[in-house]
């Protein structure tokens, strides 16, 4: 069978793979410890949950409007109000099925062939194969100091006429690295002086650790809604452990909301409203659930940080958001890909190489699981690093015999 160029040259999601690997291996009975997916294991706020229960009762699950609910998109404009600080209308916001959905289609809305779109690493696994989807060219732009912080100096280098839009992650995946105010004020002013749409994909915006507080990009823009080359997006996956049920949005002027919502009317019509009530429910409710996910996260963070800080050659960068940490594991292997497959099958442990967030060298932890299976994760990890570490461990119902 032929298959077109450009379907051919998409890769595989990575973690999507890992995370059909892992389950896999479970239902085999294998005490898997799963540091590859990016998910929270809290459950949904029971208000989303009811929400979507008391939609299902109705009977009444039909075609939505395109461009989302009126009362989910109502309450995306209150939370942009309250978190962004920027008062915004309805015509201001798409809802669209993850915001892995928003951000192609906000690619899809921009980029004409040819087109460029930068792209910082260590960066998201997804970001430059959806610009490859659109015909669009990711241009790689990583720190030359080997942190995780770009610097606009590196940025301005890679511009060229063809420069349409940079995507910036912070707090970042994978790195947890928040970026500085200062540099999100930069890069602002100059997409705004240069015309370049700046894409601050925000899905990680409310789980910053140590109490710290970041300025969205908002911030640091005069311009209005309508006019501002700031595009937000945001999503109910991450902040209320609401991953299955889809639901990501947009926030952008009138005009390119409109060519969205032609493109997803084409495409997938809408979001289901059984989602749409329960991420609506999610946002109007009081948080709490949030609170409780950070404060798991934040604890797991420091037992991370122990434990791998504890390995003679291990650099890790103290995360400062999300659920992820991005040690560099060089001194052990410097082919990520090899690295992680040996810690799957000596260990029973699931990371993602560092290669597929272009940074070789690193194993990319999500540590969002229960503090029991991280720390087991980690003293595995550590006893098949450990030339000294004990020749057999028990592993669930297994043995496992140091053979290398
Ligand atoms: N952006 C980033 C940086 C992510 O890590 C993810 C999920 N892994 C997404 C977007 C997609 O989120 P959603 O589940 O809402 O599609």
């Amino acid at each position: 069978m032929d298959i077109s160029k450009l379907a051919a040259s998409i890769a595989e999601s990575p973690t999507v793979k890992l995370n059909a690997e892992a389950v896999k291996l479970r239902a085999q009975g294998e005490a898997i410890v799963h540091f590859g997916i990016g998910e929270p294991k809290n459950k949904a706020p029971l208000s989303a949950i009811s929400s979507a229960i008391e939609k299902l009762n109705t009977g009444e699950i039909k075609y939505a409007p395109s461009d989302g609910m009126p009362g989910l998109k109502k309450a995306i404009v209150q939370y942009t109000e309250k978190n962004y600080g920027r008062t915004i209308d309805p015509a201001n916001v798409i809802v669209s099925d993850g915001a892995k959905h928003s951000i192609f289609n906000v690619l899809y809305a921009l980029i004409n062939p040819g087109d460029q779109v930068i792209v910082l690493a260590p960066y998201w696994v997804s970001y430059p194969e959806m610009v490859k989807m659109v015909n669009g060219v990711p241009v790689i732009v990583t720190p030359a100091d080997g942190s995780f912080y770009p610097k606009l100096s590196e940025i301005e280098k890679a511009i060229t006429s063809s420069t349409r839009a940079i995507i910036i992650n912070s707090p970042n995946n994978p790195s947890g690295a928040v970026f500085s105010d200062e540099f999100v004020s930069q890069i602002v002013e100059f997409c705004e002086r240069k015309n370049i749409y700046l894409l601050t994909d925000d899905i990680y915006h409310k789980l910053i650790f140590d109490g710290k507080k970041i300025a969205p990009a908002y911030n640091f823009t005069k311009k209005d809604i309508e006019s501002t080359n700031v595009i937000v997006i945001n999503g109910v996956s991450k902040t209320y452990g609401m991953t299955g049920f889809r639901v990501g949005w947009v926030v952008a002027n009138r005009k390119l909301v409109k060519v969205m919502t032609n493109i997803q009317g084409q495409i997938t019509t809408c979001n289901s409203p059984i989602c749409q009530v329960a991420a609506e429910a999610a946002l109007n409710d009081d948080q709490s659930s949030v609170d409780v996910l950070l404060d798991t996260i934040e604890k797991n963070r420091n037992t991370v940080m122990r434990e791998l800080q504890a390995i003679p050659g291990m650099k890790i960068v103290k995360p400062q958001g999300t659920f992820y940490c991005f040690p560099d594991f060089s001194a052990f292997n410097k082919d990520s890909m090899a690295l992680a497959d040996f810690l799957l099958k000596k260990a029973l442990v699931v990371t993602v190489p560092g290669r597929e967030f272009g940074m070789e060298g690193h194993l990319r932890l999500s540590y969002a699981g229960a503090p029991g299976e991280v720390a087991d994760g980690l003293a595995r990890i550590k006893w098949a690093l450990d030339p000294n570490a004990p020749r057999e461990i028990q592993i669930g119902n297994r043995k496992v015999v140091r053979d290398w």
